[in-house]
């Protein structure tokens, strides 16, 4: 593909565009200047990426740059798969990571299980939707460690890993992450769209 993708990130999250910057070198990526965003109240991590995405792709002018709607979530054994697509509304007014270990106090082994999950979805300039999926398996640890990341890395080691994300840090997720993996499998489909 020739030239820089230009694309705005329909979030509030700086740490969400750090990631996807790294992950994704060649792309001119900024966040979506925006006073409030449309509330999270879809079914599934994709529902809230998509309307983010179309939130945005409504407030650019067509021919602009790419928008991009990102959601993602915790899922953990012991919690049934929660806190999930309720992630960042899970501990609100709390510490998420105390939250976290409290729930899974006297919890060991497979019940400390768990995933992270992340859809990204693309609308082009001319409206075209792509879609990335990522998934980082792995299990939450009984202490924090480490000071790199955000949300709940600090207590997140994955499968293989004997370190925390936070521990392991920002170059290892841009790599690695759930999130750098949706934003290789989404770069990857918009290069083979534009031939
Ligand atoms: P949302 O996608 O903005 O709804 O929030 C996702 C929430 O899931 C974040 O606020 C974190 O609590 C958690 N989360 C998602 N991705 C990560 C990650 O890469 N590291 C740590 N926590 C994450």
């Amino acid at each position: 593909m020739t030239g820089a993708v230009r694309a705005r990130l329909a979030s509030k999250n700086m740490h969400k565009l750090a990631e996807l910057r790294a992950a994704l070198p060649d792309w001119e990526l900024e966040l979506l200047e925006a006073v409030s965003f449309p509330a999270e109240e879809g079914e599934t991590y994709l529902d809230n990426a998509l309307v983010k995405a179309r939130f945005g792709r409504a407030a650019l002018s067509a021919g602009e740059a790419h928008v991009l709607g990102e959601d993602s979530g915790l899922e953990v054994e012991a919690l049934g798969g929660g806190p999930g697509i309720h992630s960042n509304r899970w501990a609100a007014g709390e510490d998420h990571v105390d939250r976290l270990l409290a729930a899974l106090e006297g919890i060991e082994g497979e019940g400390r299980r768990a995933r992270y999950v992340c859809e990204l979805v693309d609308l082009s300039p001319a409206g075209v939707e792509l879609r990335g999926t990522g998934v980082l398996e792995g299990r939450v640890a009984t202490e924090r460690r480490g000071n790199e990341g955000f949300g709940y890395d600090p207590v997140f080691v994955p499968a293989g890993e004997t370190r925390t994300v936070a521990e392991l840090g920002d170059a290892w997720k841009s790599r690695n992450s759930h999130r750098a993996r949706a934003a290789q499998e989404l770069s990857a489909a918009v290069e083979e769209r534009a031939g």
